[in-house]
C-alpha cells in the first residue's frame, strides 16, 4: 500500500505536465465559473520552458508543439517505469522523446512521402518524414485565397535548382531535381498552421490574407497512391486559433466546437462566449485544426 502511494506520488512529481494538464481539462469541463485561468499549467510549463517565463510575444504555433512535446515525454517517463524494459524498436519519430509512441504521437502525427527524380538522368529516391504540423504557405499577391489552395501550394511539385539542386548518387554531382510531396499517412488529428509571418524582400511582415475555410476538409487529392483507396482523409473542422494584430504585437484568442452543445465558444483570455458558427471564417485564423473522427463527449468523471 505505502509503496503504490510511493508510486503514484513519484509519478505525479514526476509527470508534472500531465497531472496538470488533466486537471486543468478538469476544471474547464467541470469548473462552475464560465473561465478558468491556467495558473498552474502556465506555471509548470515555463519551469521546464523558462523563454514563456515572461511576457514578450509568443508564437501559438511554437507552444503548442512544445506542450505536446512535453505531454509525450511525460507520458513515456510514465511508461518506462511501468515496465522493466523499455521498447527499443519503435522507430524515432518526430517527438524526439526517449521511448516510443503514446496517445499524443498516436493522435498527432502523421507522415509525409518524398519522391525526388533527377532531371538528368532520372534515377528516383524515395523517403519520408513524419510531422505534427503542416505550416502551409499562402499565395502571394492576392487577398483572399482557399485552404485548399494552401494545401496544394504546399503539395506542389518543385524543382531545385541552383544552389537547391541535390546531390544525385547516379550521377555524383549535384543536378536539377524534382521534388514530388505528398501524405502517406494522414494523422488522427491535423493541425494547419498558416505562415503569415514572413519576408517581403528584406521586410518581415504579416500577410493578412483571407484563408477560407468550411467545417469539412477532404484530403484525398494529396494522399499518396498506396493509402488513396482507404476512405480515411476527411476532416471535420473543430478548433481555430486567430492572431489579431501585427507581425510585433499581437493578440491570440480560440474558437473551439463543444461536441456537447455542438455549439462554437470563443475563448479571449477571461472572456468566454459562444459564437454563431458564421464567425468562425476569419481572416485572422493563424492555425486550423481538424478532427478524423467526431468528438465525443470527454471520458472525464463527472461530466
Ligand atoms: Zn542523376
Amino acid at each position: 500500500m505505502f509503496s503504490q502511494q510511493f508510486q503514484l506520488g513519484s509519478c505525479r512529481l514526476k509527470c508534472r505536465v500531465v497531472v496538470t494538464f488533466v486537471r486543468l481539462l478538469e476544471e474547464m469541463w467541470l469548473g462552475r465559473s464560465s473561465s478558468c485561468a491556467p495558473v498552474e499549467a502556465r506555471s509548470v510549463l515555463c519551469s521546464i520552458l523558462p523563454q514563456f517565463n515572461n511576457y514578450s510575444q509568443q508564437d501559438a504555433q511554437e507552444l503548442l508543439l512544445f506542450l505536446l512535446n512535453a505531454l509525450h515525454d511525460d507520458l513515456n517517463k510514465h511508461k518506462m517505469r511501468s515496465s522493466k524494459r523499455p521498447r527499443q524498436d519503435q522507430k524515432r519519430n518526430c517527438f524526439p522523446a526517449v521511448g516510443g509512441s503514446t496517445i499524443v504521437s498516436h493522435l498527432f502525427e502523421g507522415q509525409l512521402a518524398y519522391m525526388t527524380l533527377c532531371m538528368h538522368c532520372d534515377h528516383q529516391t524515395h523517403s519520408t518524414q513524419t510531422f505534427t504540423v503542416l505550416s502551409l504557405p499562402l499565395p502571394t499577391d492576392i487577398n483572399k485565397c482557399s485552404i485548399q489552395d494552401c494545401l496544394s501550394l504546399f503539395f506542389e511539385q518543385t524543382v531545385l535548382t541552383g544552389g537547391e539542386q541535390m546531390l544525385c548518387s547516379m550521377c555524383g554531382l549535384r543536378r536539377e531535381t524534382t521534388v514530388l510531396t505528398c501524405l502517406d499517412k494522414p494523422p488522427e488529428i491535423l493541425m494547419l498552421h498558416l505562415k503569415r509571418f514572413g519576408c517581403k524582400g528584406k521586410n518581415q511582415m504579416k500577410l493578412k490574407t483571407n484563408v477560407e475555410f468550411s467545417s469539412m476538409l477532404d484530403l484525398s487529392p494529396f494522399l499518396s497512391s498506396s493509402v488513396q483507396n482507404n476512405s480515411f482523409s476527411s476532416y471535420h473542422l473543430y478548433a481555430v486559433v486567430n492572431h489579431i494584430g501585427h507581425l510585433n504585437m499581437g493578440h491570440y484568442t480560440a474558437l473551439c466546437h463543444n461536441a456537447l452543445t455542438r455549439t462554437w465558444h470563443c475563448f479571449d483570455d477571461s472572456a468566454v462566449r459562444e459564437v454563431q458558427d458564421s464567425l468562425v471564417q476569419s481572416p485572422n485564423a493563424y492555425m486550423l485544426l481538424y478532427s478524423r473522427k467526431p468528438f465525443q463527449k470527454p471520458n472525464i468523471h463527472g461530466l
